[in-house]
């Protein structure tokens, strides 16, 4: 891989003439690049001298520079998105390792798989390796769902203890029955 210095400065500089070559698709939130493409898809700009990936000045310019070792992974796997948010660092044997797969099938999706939209504020995206896009509701939903569930086994625990409880009251009753009427049965010889 290319050596690429630029500091955060200059990819903000950047950034100021390479906006207007931007476009946000409403349905996946892709910043699309729609300058000059690198043969396998990737945006390609001319800065401070030097050819580099689109996203990348973009993220250098939000983030700060990329470690060595490291590179800018699409979550959203659109190569040419500059959306910091479908942006994340990995190290390059997990990029090669994630592939194409569920998160590039997730992306071009508008709902989740319980139908909920792919609003910007329905969803969340998550880092690491099984990570990716998000969906709100059912992050909602399932929270809702545990709570209910934890709330269940509270009652019945309770029921338990209450049980347990009755009985040993019941216990103690019989046992001073018991004693009452020896005590009587006693008293009557
Ligand atoms: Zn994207
Ligand atoms: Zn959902």
């Amino acid at each position: 891989m290319k050596r690429i210095s630029l500091t955060q400065d200059e990819a903000k500089d950047a950034m100021q003439r390479l906006l207007a070559r931007v476009r946000i698709d409403e349905q996946t939130g892709c910043h699309e690049w729609l300058g000059a493409k690198t043969d396998k898809g990737y945006g390609s700009v001319r800065v401070c001298g030097q050819t580099l990936p689109a996203h990348r000045v973009f993220f250098i310019a939000a983030k700060g520079e990329i470690p060595q070792g490291l590179c800018v992974d699409h979550l959203c796997r659109n190569r040419a998105c500059c959306n910091i948010s479908h942006l994340e660092i990995v190290t390059v044997r997990e990029n090669s390792a994630r592939g194409i797969g569920r998160a590039a099938h997730a992306i071009r999706t508008d709902t989740c798989k319980r139908g909920h939209a792919f609003t910007d504020e329905n969803t969340y995206w998550v880092a690491g390796p099984r990570g990716g896009r998000r969906c709100r509701a059912c992050n909602r939903a399932s929270a809702n769902y545990r709570r209910k569930r934890d709330n269940v086994q509270m009652r019945e625990r309770e029921r338990e203890l209450w049980a347990a409880n009755r009985e040993a009251i019941n216990a103690r009753r019989r046992a001073r029955y018991t004693v009452k009427v020896s005590l009587d049965l006693g008293g009557g010889a």
